[in-house]
């Protein structure tokens, strides 16, 4: 299919189809559509709106976003997960308000969090630059499309999924086909069961002509990672709050509230010691598994209710007793707030 094909069947579809009345698409600023870009970046659309609409009100401007604490950031940003997101998009924030809103793709892509592909959504649609993009929809669609087999994140096959997403971008309506490609992906060429016939490119799609839309894009090979294993110490006082720590800047986690973590269960007793806690009952709660991208973390939970601690466990601005029925939503990681919200079922 030439590209103008491509784009003239694609924008009549986007025209009656696509999505026009997203938060972000009003009021489009750049700073705007890259809070939106951040937030999607592997989160859909419908948990990103009301995020979105609590973000622009309280930092409705680049400024007011780097002058904000990060730990505000963090928990206004808590239950969308991860986490480097809003670190990065506090740091750019800080970058943006020093040196301006970058309009060009190199410059762009120095800030922190954004990819070539939420560059180039940017620039096509603040600025109507002619910039492909490559998110999780779009190498969906193409690779259906074109029926390229291979796992989309391999780099020959990010390479040319790469340059058929630059032959097909346009020049004019550039923030249309950008937007039109993203929901194209995101609501008929879905994951499973795409919508084909309702998809304005299924007469020259490669996949649906061979019968090779469920085999297509090919999944990552799944290779075996190791496991880890740690005692997550939920130390409960007899006001039911749970001593929370806040973990260091970098790494998993980094920046978030979280409860400390211990070797295995032998530690327990030396560890309450030294803090000067004095245990009155446990409660193991069974062994769960979280998985990171390289490990899975296999964690075991154990309640532990002190007796009436003394203040010389708390270091300001390092350990909070945090009450989870009651206080305000903190950044916590995603196996810790499965954890209370456990708790809050009880
Ligand atoms: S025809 Fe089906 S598989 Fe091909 S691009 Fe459209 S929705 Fe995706």
């Amino acid at each position: 299919m030439t590209a103008k094909k491509f784009q003239l069947q694609l924008l009549a579809w986007f025209d009656k189809s696509g999505r026009k009345d997203l938060p972000w698409q009003q009021d489009i600023t750049p700073y705007r559509v890259w809070l939106s870009e951040v937030m999607l970046q592997q989160t859909q659309v419908v948990t990103v709106i009301p995020y979105f609409n609590k973000f622009t009100q309280q930092y409705p401007t680049a400024k007011d976003l780097a002058n904000a604490p990060l730990d505000d950031v963090l928990s206004l940003w808590a239950g969308l997960g991860y986490y480097a997101r809003a670190r990065n998009l506090h740091k750019a924030a800080q970058q943006i308000d020093a040196l301006g809103f970058p309009e060009t793709l190199e410059a762009l892509i120095e800030l922190p969090g954004v990819g070539r592909s939420t560059a180039g959504a940017i620039l096509s649609i603040v600025f109507a630059k002619s910039h492909a993009i490559l998110d999780g929809n779009v190498r969906r669609v193409l690779a259906r499309f074109k029926a390229i087999e291979g796992w989309t994140g391999g780099s020959a096959v990010n390479k040319q999924l790469w340059e058929i997403s630059e032959y097909y971008t346009p020049k004019a309506r550039v923030a249309d086909y950008t937007q039109a490609m993203m929901d194209l992906g995101a609501t008929v060429c879905t994951r499973s069961k795409p919508l084909c016939q309702q998809c304005p490119l299924q007469a020259e799609c490669q996949a649906l002509l061979t019968d090779k839309v469920h085999l297509l894009p090919t999944p990552k090979k799944t290779k075996k990672i190791p496991v880890k294993q740690l005692v997550f110490a939920m130390v409960t006082n007899k006001s039911g709050e749970v001593l929370l720590e806040k973990r260091p800047p970098t790494g998993i986690w980094g920046g978030l509230w979280s409860v400390p973590e211990l070797e295995n269960k032998q530690e327990i007793p030396i560890w309450l010691d030294k803090q000067g806690l004095i245990l009155h009952e446990t409660e193991e709660l069974g062994i769960k598994r979280h998985t990171f991208s390289h490990y899975h973390l296999d964690y075991l939970p154990i309640r532990l209710i002190v007796d009436s601690p003394t203040n010389n466990v708390m270091e300001a601005g390092f350990r909070i007793w945090y009450k989870h029925t009651q206080d305000k939503n903190i950044a916590l990681p995603a196996p810790i707030k499965q954890l209370f919200d456990e708790f809050r079922e009880e």
